[in-house]
């Protein structure tokens, strides 16, 4: 046995279905001619439309053997049963392909530019082949006028394809049925009345010749497009359809009013189906899309608040003129008041007044420069009143004009990185030992001071201390014992020098200390006291009594041999108050 394959199958339903659909147009045609109900041609759109490219063929093979049976059993006979094939099945085809053209990823009615395209292609375009062809075979087999005959195939064709193909092509896609079966029980029932009451009003106006209420429809079908989206809209063609063919055929409803043939009434319904259809199916298009987008701006949203309500980082938003407009819950903690209470009020006022106009800067800069993210430390005084540094990040908020609407911050404290970047700081420039500053430091102080000598300006003097006999110390009471005189000397060398003068630890047991603009008498008195203050000192370290004498140089700063000549000097005035006993200063000649 031959195994039948998918394609197959599908090719077999097609030509099953099309055959049936085809003979009940013609044969329910009660003039003679073609046929202007054709529900075949956009059964077999939308079938195409709903499956994929390579059921094609089958799909066309099937609808060519069911229109040749249709037309040869019922129609205008054998003969003529390759032509109107040609006419249906071409139709179709051209229909299909142009169609797949223009849909894309948004559907056929995701913009009014496509609605068009598909009423050109679907309803213009492709009938109007079907058309010339079949009323060619018309007029040249049957003798036909061609004018008449082109005219109802045209009409029939094009709107019951813009009618019928979005609403089949919804259900052979399966779309409705995954619909229902994805939808809670309220939504069922919700759909289940929205939809019997689309088909009463229906009942009611069609069902009657009294009064022409063809507009009454619009408000369930309407009703139910908002509440269902696109299988709503489906659903109501579907019933405005079949309800009013049927109403119409048996010479009922609004139609009557308007008098003529039941072809030319058919028509007019049909007419107002596509109507109808083409109001509904967009604005279900539109509104599925909106959906769409609201369910991701939800999403988004959520996330987003997700971050910053569980971030340890503020995040602001503030208007043009740097109004708070947005706080993440973090600033609670921070400042000790809700995001509730501060909305409305200035941001600066958070920030500390010396730091007010460099943050005011970054604002206006973030505000001009759209693209950058601008970046600026600051102070700001917390909950419990201290002062602690925060950095932000801040960058322009755009609305969807391009209009600068305000700036959005990341706000984080930074004060233990700046605790430490000023211990690092303090580290690089002192000495760990005596927590003096060190060589680095002291060097660059004199070179400012030889700078203002050279500007000939009043420099100051700098004194070398050096510590007598320190070796001996090491020797007789250890190391530590050592260790302990240089601290004793740093700290009573800050206990005697003014806050100005700057004392440092040159290396070893060796200290440079700098007056600035202070003149050789006042510091030689200022290392005077020094001296004879350590003198005085006895330093106890255990049991043993450690005595602590220094001789010192002092040389004034001038501008002429710089910061080198100046020291060279005072060492040299060192030298010689060691070569003359120890325990002496000495001023360079
Ligand atoms: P003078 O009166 O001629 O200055 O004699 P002095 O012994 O002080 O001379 P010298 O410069 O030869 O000795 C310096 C000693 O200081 C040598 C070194 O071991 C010691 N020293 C240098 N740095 C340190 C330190 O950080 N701690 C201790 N305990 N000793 C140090
Ligand atoms: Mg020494
Ligand atoms: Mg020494």
């Amino acid at each position: 046995m031959g195994m039948t394959t998918n394609r197959q199958r599908i090719g077999l339903a097609t030509a099953l279905a099309y055959f049936v659909f085809s003979s009940l147009t013609i044969l329910s045609n009660h003039q003679g001619g073609l046929a202007s109900l054709a529900p075949a041609t956009p059964f077999a759109l939308a079938l195409l439309i709903a499956r994929p490219r390579r059921d094609w063929t089958a799909i066309l093979i099937g609808g060519t053997i069911g229109s040749m049976a249709a037309t040869s059993l019922f129609g205008f006979g054998p003969l003529a049963a390759a032509p109107m094939a040609i006419a249906k099945v071409g139709e179709v085809g051209l229909a299909a392909w142009l169609f797949r053209k223009l849909r894309g990823r948004r559907g056929y009615f995701g913009s009014l530019d496509r609605i068009g395209r598909f009423v050109a292609s679907v309803g213009i375009v492709a009938p109007a082949l079907g058309a010339t062809v079949a009323a060619t075979v018309a007029a040249l087999k049957f003798g036909l006028p061609f004018d008449r005959q082109w005219r109802i195939w045209f009409v029939g064709h094009s709107l019951s394809m813009i009618t019928l193909t979005p609403v089949l092509s919804l259900i052979l896609s399966g779309a409705i049925e995954r619909r229902w079966r994805d939808a809670s029980r309220q939504l069922r029932i919700e759909a289940t009345v929205l939809i019997s009451a689309t088909a009463a009003v229906a009942v009611a106006v069609f069902f009657q010749n009294e009064r022409p209420l063809l507009f009454l429809p619009a408000l369930p079908v309407m009703l139910t497009t908002f509440r269902l989206g696109l299988p709503g809209a489906a659903a109501s063609a579907i019933v405005l359809a079949v309800i009013g063919s049927y109403a119409t055929l048996h010479g009922m409803g609004p139609t009557s009013f308007i008098g003529g043939d039941l072809q030319g009434r058919m028509e007019f319904l049909q007419f107002y189906l596509a109507c109808t259809v083409l109001t509904t199916f967009p604005v279900a298009a539109d509104l599925s899309r909106r959906q769409a987008l609201y369910r991701r701006l939800r999403e988004s949203e959520a996330r987003y608040r997700l971050l910053a309500d569980h971030s340890t980082d503020i995040v602001l938003g503030i208007d043009r003129g740097g109004r708070i407009t947005y706080l993440s819950p973090s600033i609670e903690q921070i400042v000790g008041r809700n995001p509730a209470q501060l909305h409305g009020r200035r941001a600066l006022e958070m920030v500390h007044p010396v730091d007010r106009d460099l943050v005011l800067v970054s604002h206006r800069d973030a505000l001009t420069d759209v693209q950058g993210t601008q970046i600026v430390e600051y102070r700001a005084r917390v909950t419990n009143g201290a002062l602690r540094w925060f950095e932000s990040h801040t960058r322009a908020v755009q609305d969807d004009d391009g209009r600068v609407t305000g700036t959005v911050s990341m706000i984080r404290d930074v004060s233990h990185r700046k605790t430490l970047e000023a211990e690092l700081s303090r580290a690089a420039s002192t000495d760990p030992l005596t927590g003096l500053a060190n060589r680095r430091v002291f060097d660059a102080a004199l070179a400012q001071r030889i700078e203002i000598a050279a500007q000939g300006g009043i420099a100051g003097c700098v004194a070398v201390f050096d510590i007598d006999h320190f070796k001996a110390v090491n020797d007789r009471h250890g190391h530590d014992a050592g260790d302990h005189v240089l601290q004793a000397f740093a700290r009573i060398a800050r206990g005697v020098m003014r806050d100005g003068d700057v004392v440092a630890r040159l290396g070893g047991e060796e200290f440079g200390i700098l007056f600035p603009g202070t003149g050789i008498e006042q510091a030689h008195c200022l290392s005077e006291r020094l001296r004879t203050t350590l003198a005085a000192t006895k330093l106890r370290h255990g049991v043993a009594i450690v005595e602590l004498t220094v001789s010192a140089g002092i040389a004034p700063i001038d501008g002429m041999g710089g910061a080198a000549a100046v020291l060279r000097a005072a060492d040299t005035a060192l030298y010689g108050a060691k070569a003359e006993g120890r325990d002496r200063l000495r001023l360079a000649a």
